[in-house]
């Protein structure tokens, strides 16, 4: 992914909360944290990355690096990127909007993907999120991501 379909993809995931404090459903965030941070039974993915600056996790393949609004959190007061209806996973993974279902190759090497696409639902129904609400700085954030993909896609 590069420059510019970076910023298109954030501020997509950024727009798709609207301005009515719109979020994912919790079915959709437990799927996702499953397929960010794994659980007992499934690995965590191999591009988690713990934050140098935050107590929380980020996405090391996204290209977006270790900020205040690229934080994965699961269970956190602040409203994180998992809350996002739309986002977008490197690697399609369940859960996200660009999801793409495991290859057969994937389905018989039992990879992480092909994993999760079977697991308990009941398992994952107990997978802890929180529900937080995104902020107006948020929204500022939002404003300046969008201007500069426009900037870039005009040149
Ligand atoms: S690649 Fe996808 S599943 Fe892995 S940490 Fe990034 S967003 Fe989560």
């Amino acid at each position: 992914m590069n420059f510019i379909e970076k910023c298109v993809s954030l501020a997509m995931s950024l727009a798709s909360r609207g301005f009515t404090n719109k979020k994912v459903e919790t079915a959709g965030k437990q799927l996702r944290g499953l397929s960010c941070f794994g659980n007992e039974d499934i690995a965590p993915c191999p591009h988690l990355l713990k934050s140098k600056n935050f107590d929380s996790h980020y996405c090391g393949a996204c290209g977006c690096g270790d900020t205040p609004f690229t934080q994965l959190t699961l269970n956190g007061s602040v409203y994180s990127k998992l809350d996002y209806p739309h986002l977008a996973c490197p690697l399609e993974m369940p859960g996200f909007s660009n999801y793409v279902p495991a290859s057969p190759k994937e389905v018989s090497e039992r990879s992480r993907k092909s994993q999760i696409e079977v697991y308990d639902i009941l398992k994952l129904q107990n997978i802890s999120v929180s529900n937080p609400d995104p902020s107006d700085v948020e929204y500022q954030v939002f404003d300046k991501i969008s201007k500069i993909a426009q900037s870039k896609n005009s040149k």
